[in-house]
């Protein structure tokens, strides 16, 4: 059996009020289906919530096993770094996860692997697991550079990432242009994928690393991909913010 992570992607949705809503009903819906969603080291449910609802979620989350983390971090804890986020201050309010080098944080905020590497590196050292995003957009996978983008991106962004240090790594794929647009890629291009960032992370000695997949992800979808060499789980966007949608999801997530 593998283990399974199901992450969800809140971007920049939910105040705290919304988020102590969401958790409230969340809690109850998963307790009703604790037969089918019993969590533990094989089966995570992990949410990143906007920087500042991360308060209302560790409050709501406490005693739980459900975890949580930040959607950004900066590579230094503290400083003059006017409107980042410090793993420190996630650690300290309990969070456990860091999403690292979203397409989103690609695209609009010009990260590069090698600052996405010097986070990472951060994350690990604060002791927050780093779910690394790659992926390819649309024009890079017509024009056949699929494999080279996420060459670069896995040898780059990991740099000096070894199985003893990176022993918390996640790796999320998640194909840009099936971000957000209801396109899903299709199992076999989730297979291929998947076996060619598999064999990449072998060859950098990370072969036991959970590689997750994103991109339009839901309930009705879940249990055909689950299925699939390689895919150790989902991260999730649009489908983890309504209770049922996701409780369905992570339901349908079960192998
Ligand atoms: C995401 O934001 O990482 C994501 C996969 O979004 P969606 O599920 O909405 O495509």
């Amino acid at each position: 059996m593998k283990n399974i992570i199901i992450a969800a992607n809140w971007k920049l949705n939910k105040s705290p009020a919304e988020t102590r809503s969401f958790f409230h009903a969340f809690n109850e819906e998963f307790k009703k289906r604790s037969s089918y969603t019993q969590l533990g080291p094989k089966f995570q449910v992990v949410f990143f919530p906007s920087a500042i609802s991360i308060e209302a979620a560790s409050q709501s989350l406490k005693g739980s096993s459900v975890k949580f983390g930040a959607q950004n971090i900066y590579s230094e804890s503290q400083g003059a770094f006017t409107g980042e986020n410090s793993a420190k201050v996630i650690k300290e309010l309990d969070g456990e996860f860091a999403l690292i080098g979203h397409s989103e944080r690609r695209q609009y905020f010009q990260e590069s692997n090698s600052l996405l590497n010097k986070k990472i590196h951060h994350a690990l050292k604060s002791e927050l697991a780093p779910m690394y995003c790659i992926g390819e957009t649309l024009e890079e996978r017509e024009t056949g550079k699929t494999e080279s983008v996420l060459l670069a991106q896995l040898t780059e962004g990991l740099k000096d990432i070894t199985a003893s240090n990176g022993k918390s790594l996640v790796v999320a794929y998640e194909p840009v242009w099936a971000i957000g647009t209801g396109k899903i890629a299709t199992p076999e291009q989730v297979k291929d994928t998947h076996a060619f960032i598999s064999k990449t992370l072998t060859q950098l000695g990370l072969a036991t690393i959970p590689i997750l997949y994103g991109g339009s992800v839901k309930a009705a979808n879940a249990q055909e991909l689950i299925q699939i060499p390689h895919v150790s789980g989902f991260l999730v966007g649009g489908a983890s913010l309504e209770v049922a949608s996701f409780v369905d999801l992570i339901q349908n997530s079960q192998v």
